[in-house]
């Protein structure tokens, strides 16, 4: 699946170069999760002023309304131009082998499911599951928009996600610190392998309740969720090519996981053999000497 730094490096891969496009077309495939809602043709000759993120949402803002876009369980965003002897302007997230050129813009394959046909060059969602959407909406507040948005909490890498109020939020709540951190509800992003990894940089078990976790302690599992989530991008910006994921669960993260994956091998701090236990569907994986 799609965690918030692959969502975060699709958005980079085509914002810029689709800014300023005016939409020529849609077409659309099979349906998604969620329909369109509005009718392709009326989307025609509206400008596209810019792509953000909020969560694992992205949200293409038009002159008129505004698209968001889910990759789901399996979706993948391609961006072409079908001038001859184009190539796709960028790689398919995560990466197939390298692709040879293309001459032209191929038609509608099987998984594909929306295509936004620009004069910048054509956006295409891949989805074999479809558990991905596009999704209309007059405006980001207004339904479904507000619906699908509501109850996301702080963006980890804006300035928003203080320490304060991160702190506030763990003191409400009586969870598991992983489990809050799943959740969502308080910061977004932190996907199973990146709750893991920034529990064990701050030292802090996963089956501690969070609301028992000190402000000085909240403030180093913080930093470690930023830090954390910001090599990942970093990493896959700067090697689209070399994921070995398969399904996305196993990124190119994992190359360089301290505890996710590493049952029974020792700890890279302190040797003692890393553990794993299920916490709600998930596994969870910590060193019990490293993380109180
Ligand atoms: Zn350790």
């Amino acid at each position: 699946m799609p965690e918030l730094p692959e969502v975060e490096i699709t958005r980079r891969g085509f914002a810029d170069r689709i800014a300023g496009a005016h939409i020529q077309s849609v077409r659309l495939g099979q349906p998604l999760r969620w329909p369109l809602g509005i009718a392709p043709a009326a989307l025609t000759g509206r400008l596209v002023r810019g792509v953000r993120r909020r969560g694992k949402y992205l949200l293409m803002d038009l002159d008129h309304g505004v698209l968001l876009l889910h990759l789901g369980m399996s979706g993948r965003l391609h961006f072409w131009r079908d001038l001859e002897g184009d190539v796709p302007l960028m790689a398919p997230l995560p990466p197939l082998p390298p692709l040879p050129p293309l001459p032209l813009l191929p038609p509608l394959g099987r998984h594909d499911h929306f295509e936004l046909r620009t004069d910048r060059g054509h956006l295409r969602l891949t989805d074999p599951r479809r558990f991905g959407a596009v999704v209309y909406a007059e405006r980001e507040t207004a339904d479904p928009a507000a619906k699908l948005l509501h109850g996301l909490g702080m963006e980890p890498l804006s300035d928003n996600f203080d320490v304060q109020s991160f702190y506030a939020a763990l003191h409400q709540r009586r969870a598991p610190i992983k489990q809050v951190l799943l959740t969502g509800d308080v910061v977004v992003g932190a996907g199973n392998i990146y709750a893991c990894e920034a529990l064990f940089a701050a030292g802090i078990r996963p089956t501690l309740r969070a609301h028992r976790i000190s402000r000085a302690r909240a403030q180093r599992l913080h930093t470690a969720v930023r830090e954390v989530l910001a090599r990942a991008i970093e990493r896959g910006g700067s090697s689209l090519r070399d994921f070995a994921h398969v399904d996305g669960q196993l990124g190119y993260f994992q190359l360089e996981a301290k505890v996710y994956g590493r049952a029974g091998q020792p700890c890279l701090i302190c040797g003692t053999p890393i553990r794993q236990l299920r916490q709600g569907q998930r596994s969870t994986f910590y060193c019990p000497q490293c993380q109180k």
